[in-house]
């Protein structure tokens, strides 16, 4: 499963070796409580996420999405095996450590946007890099604002703002420090379809225009089909992947993950 391959002549197969990838799953195991209520939430995932490449983990629920994605982002320590962001093992890593990972190497996007509601949309966009000493490559800021429509809405807070410009808010956060990884956790959950359309396309702009890598994870077959590819899992392992996902090819696979075929 690891053997590296020339993207050149296999485009649509994001294989790398886990090393590599810009994130990585090795055997990795997570087990949620003791003795008789002991849940195995994941039971030995591998996968790779290639650089540059838009991914979707997708699965019915409980099969171990937002685990393997709160592993890989260093919200969640494994029980065992590896998660790897750029090469590095995240276990071992103090919390203190993880903090400063999770700062300067990792952008969220979550389904309730998670602004904070006294800071413009200015501020909201730059306070991760603000907390880390940085300063906002102003390029990058004024491409992401006009390319996210946010130019006219900068001295906006929130709560002047729609769902869909408050996640478009969100995710120029996620992308103005250049981080390793992009993690969408249902980012279109809480948007209506129009705007939900809008923010699918500028995470897809954003791997192609940035070579920024993300990794969202959703139900939506609508949404992974805007994905490069997709991860399937259940009970906690991975079940399969489709390359060029598109709604029917998704919803297929699903329904026979559903089925336990
Ligand atoms: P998904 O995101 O695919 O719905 P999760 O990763 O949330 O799945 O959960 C996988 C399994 O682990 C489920 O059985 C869930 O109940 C369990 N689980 C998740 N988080 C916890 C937790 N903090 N404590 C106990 N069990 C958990």
């Amino acid at each position: 499963m690891y053997a590296p391959l020339a993207h050149e002549h296999h485009p649509y197969q994001h294989v790398d070796h886990p090393a590599d990838a810009a994130a990585a799953a090795v055997d990795l195991v997570k087990v949620y409580g003791k003795g008789e209520t002991q849940v195995r939430a994941l039971d030995g995932v591998s996968v790779t996420f290639a650089r540059a490449r838009f991914t979707a983990i997708m699965g019915p629920s409980g099969s171990g999405k937002s685990t393997l994605m709160h592993c890989l982002a260093g919200l969640d320590r494994p029980t065992a095996g590896q998660a790897l962001l750029a090469g590095t093992d995240l276990a071992g890593r103090s919390e203190r450590e993880l903090t400063r990972i999770r700062r300067e190497q990792i952008g969220f996007v979550f389904q309730a946007f998670n602004l904070l509601p006294q800071l413009t949309a200015e501020r909201n966009i730059t306070l991760p890099l603000d907390l880390a000493g940085r300063r906002p490559d102003p390029e990058l800021l004024r491409y992401l604002v006009t390319a996210l429509g946010l130019a006219e809405r900068l001295g906006h807070r929130p709560a002047e703002l729609s769902g869909g410009q408050q996640q478009r808010v969100a995710i120029a956060r996620a992308l103005v420090s250049r981080p390793e990884v992009v993690f969408a956790d249902e980012p279109t959950g809480n948007l209506d379809s129009r705007s939900g359309a809008q923010v699918l396309s500028v995470l897809r702009e954003a791997v192609r225009e940035l070579g920024q890598t993300v990794v969202m994870v959703t139900h939506d077959p609508g949404a992974a089909a805007h994905a490069d590819r997709v991860v399937l899992l259940a009970d906690g392992r991975v079940a399969g992947a489709i390359d060029r996902p598109d709604v029917a090819s998704v919803t297929d696979a699903l329904r026979r993950l559903a089925a336990g075929r």
